[in-house]
């Protein structure tokens, strides 16, 4: 029996089956009205309320649950590996232009293969090229029926699960589309999500990704598609392969995906090539405006026709061109190189430079990322050094000039302090970073504060990097806790406050103190203990239940959490400073309740159990009366699975459970464990 009963559709409650339709079609609305037209017509929370509804409904009829259905972009389950798919219609390179006359060769080229007497009437259009991950959507009568990576151009990577996780990729097109649909389309990640995720990751004691494509690429590639869905993926499309013969112009194409409700960005016709010229000037210019990054202007000649008659050389189309930009980096001189501490007392080389402009940004800072980093490249303090704005965001050394070494250079020297508070650092065996170990070091402090009033943790309005430093260098605040103690009265005297603002943050910290516990749990800083982590943790245990000591053993016990995040939570709790903290946080009024996600007394309280095979009833049934008697429904079988029910014609699980020695129960045996 397949894994999800789609299309047996029962036809015992039309109401309900039209309940959910009609909830579909209003969610897909809002969807495209957000993500594709960027001008979404509900707030956030109505939306929420829509999406829970659904959810609600599906999950007491799980037989009219449907793939197209907004809510299966969660992620399915992880696949062992890709399957390949062949391109019925091959994705093409493009030729590229590198200076701007390369776009003038081009044209006369084009001019010249159409027959130049004849004067024909070209028309040209540009579009950004996206710096992302090149796929292949297939619609099949207006369904998403598969998408794939580009690959080697003929045969690329079956990513669906993945894609369907793309909330600006429609499960449904909306118009009249083709029979057969298959969009190609650019995969990338805006810029301030790309900041954001790398913020977190780092906060996290995670490595940090160097550029939005590689994070978009590497989110596409996962063959889990819950990583997928937890990353800020969009898309732009530009192009269809199979279907794509109706349409007489490539702007015409653009227009018809759009009308279908796939995003598109806006692109423009050009009369002749120096007006296409004028395009990629310009663009090159102001490439740094964008919430989005590009790495050239595609140059196409509209006429189907024209392209037809003009065809392909070498696996590329005559009559495409992208202009590439260069890459953003500049020459400079490395005139010193210090070291910031992060809030986890990660240590991190920082190079001081002559300033520089670097397309468009002045730089005179840049990360070496650590001391290895500095080692590997060779880089010496007062060293010439090329700078490049990686991804043109973070801008970072990337080698050193040693021609012009003059002879007044010397090697960089990781500190054996911790240049803020002076204590001894450590980098553990196997790391690549140093860190200072001292819990009280007033770096961490300063910056736990900053991390614990952040958006994603507690999210306190005006308590941003820089009043945090000022109430930090005042002596006003140590630690997060001593943010509780702050009154009105004495914010108001200092600079930058009024009445009004004082009062403000003052609110702002009070109204905190609702956040829910996983928040709480996240904004603590733990290492490794990100908002997904935090929220696995929270739902088995509170906050007396960590102070009073949580083993290594029953917090990789929850499913999600391994060893090292759970040995981080030990380690955090197993100091009395930390302990402190949640002391006085607690005595504050914050939240550490545990998140309860079940009633944690019944006969199966704490117990995951997977269901698996064919059941006399619809799957939803099973799992509402586990839930109701404190059991845990999860999908995949582990040695942490306590139970598997198994219907009929069990497959792989149930294999997998008996491998694993996990007791196996049949549906009477199930009901009889029941109260
Ligand atoms: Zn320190």
């Amino acid at each position: 029996m397949p894994r999800r009963t789609y299309n047996r559709v029962v036809a015992e409650d039309p109401d309900i089956r039209g309940g959910i339709e009609d909830l579909r079609e209003r969610i897909r609305y809002h969807n495209r009205r957000y993500y594709v037209e960027d001008a979404p017509e509900i707030t956030d929370a109505e939306y929420d309320a829509l999406y829970k509804e659904l959810e609600a409904l599906e999950a007491g009829h799980p037989e009219l649950v449907t793939p197209d259905s907004p809510t299966q972009r969660v992620g399915a389950e992880p696949l062992e590996e890709f399957e390949q798919v062949r391109h019925a219609v091959p994705m093409l390179s493009l030729a590229n232009a590198r200076k701007l006359e390369d776009l003038r060769e081009w044209d006369a080229r084009v001019r010249r293969l159409l027959g130049e007497d004849e004067e024909p009437q070209l028309r040209y259009v540009t579009e950004l090229k996206i710096d992302g991950l090149a796929v292949s959507l297939r619609y099949e009568k207006g369904l998403f029926a598969r998408g794939a990576t580009r690959g080697n151009g003929a045969v690329g990577e079956d990513v669906t699960a993945n894609l369907r996780t793309v909330r600006s990729i429609p499960e449904k097109l909306s118009d009249d589309p083709p029979e057969v649909l298959e969009a190609r389309g650019e995969v990338y990640i805006p810029l301030d999500r790309f900041e954001e995720f790398n913020r977190r990751q780092e906060a996290e004691g995670k490595r940090p990704f160097a550029n939005p494509r590689n994070l978009a690429a590497g989110s596409i590639r996962q063959l889990d598609p819950r990583i997928a869905a937890s990353r800020p993926l969009s898309v732009f499309c530009y192009g269809v392969g199979e279907g794509g013969e109706r349409y007489e112009s490539h702007s015409a194409t653009l227009d018809a995906l759009r009308s279908y409700g796939l995003r598109v960005n806006p692109y423009k016709v050009h009369e002749e090539i120096g007006s296409v010229v004028e395009e990629c000037a310009y663009w090159t210019r102001e490439r740094g405006s964008l919430g989005y990054q590009i790495d050239g202007v595609v140059v196409k000649v509209d006429s189907r026709e024209q392209q037809r008659a003009l065809g392909s050389v070498a696996k590329a189309p005559r009559w495409a061109i992208a202009y590439k930009f260069e890459p953003l980096a500049a020459h400079t001189r490395l005139e010193d190189i210090i070291v910031n501490v992060g809030r986890t007392g990660a240590l991190t080389p920082q190079a001081l430079l002559a300033p520089v402009n670097v397309g468009g940004v002045t730089i005179s800072r840049a990360t070496l990322h650590n001391e290895d980093y500095v080692k590997e490249k060779g880089i010496l303090v007062g060293d010439e050094v090329v700078v490049e704005r990686a991804g043109d965001v973070i801008p970072q050394v990337v080698r050193a000039i040693p021609e012009e070494r003059t002879g007044g250079e010397h090697a960089f020297e990781m500190p054996k302090t911790c240049p803020v508070c002076g204590e001894p650092v450590a980098r553990p065996e196997g790391e690549a970073v140093t860190r200072c170990v001292n819990a009280r070091c007033p770096a961490q402090a300063l910056e736990h504060i900053i991390h614990w009033s952040s958006k994603a943790a507690m999210d306190i309005e005006g308590l941003g990097e820089k009043v945090a430093t000022k109430l930090f260098d005042l002596g006003l605040i140590k630690d997060a806790a001593d943010v509780y103690g702050l009154r009105p009265e004495q914010l108001e005297p200092l600079e930058g406050f009024g009445e009004k603002s004082a009062e403000n943050l003052a609110r702002a910290i009070e109204k905190s103190k609702e956040q829910p516990f996983p928040r709480v749990l996240y904004a603590l800083g733990i290492r490794h203990v990100g908002t997904v982590t935090a929220g696995l943790i929270a739902g088995r245990f509170g906050g007396e239940d960590l102070l009073r000591g949580v083993s290594v053993e029953q917090l990789a016990e929850i499913e999600g959490i391994g060893n090292v995040v759970a040995q981080a939570v030990v380690d955090y709790f197993a100091l009395e400073d930390n302990r402190n903290l949640v002391e006085r946080l607690m005595a504050a009024g914050l939240n550490f309740e545990r998140e309860a996600t079940g009633p944690s007394e019944g006969p199966f309280a704490g117990k995951r159990v997977v269901i698996t095979g064919t059941l006399s009833r619809p799957r939803g049934y099973f799992v509402e009366r586990l839930e109701e008697a404190g059991g845990t429904f999860t999908s995949s079988v582990s040695k942490n699975t306590d139970y598997v029910l198994a219907g009929e014609e069990a497959g792989s699980k149930l294999e997998k459970a008996n491998a694993l020695g996990v007791p196996v129960l049949d549906e009477a045996a199930f009901e009889e464990l029941l109260p």
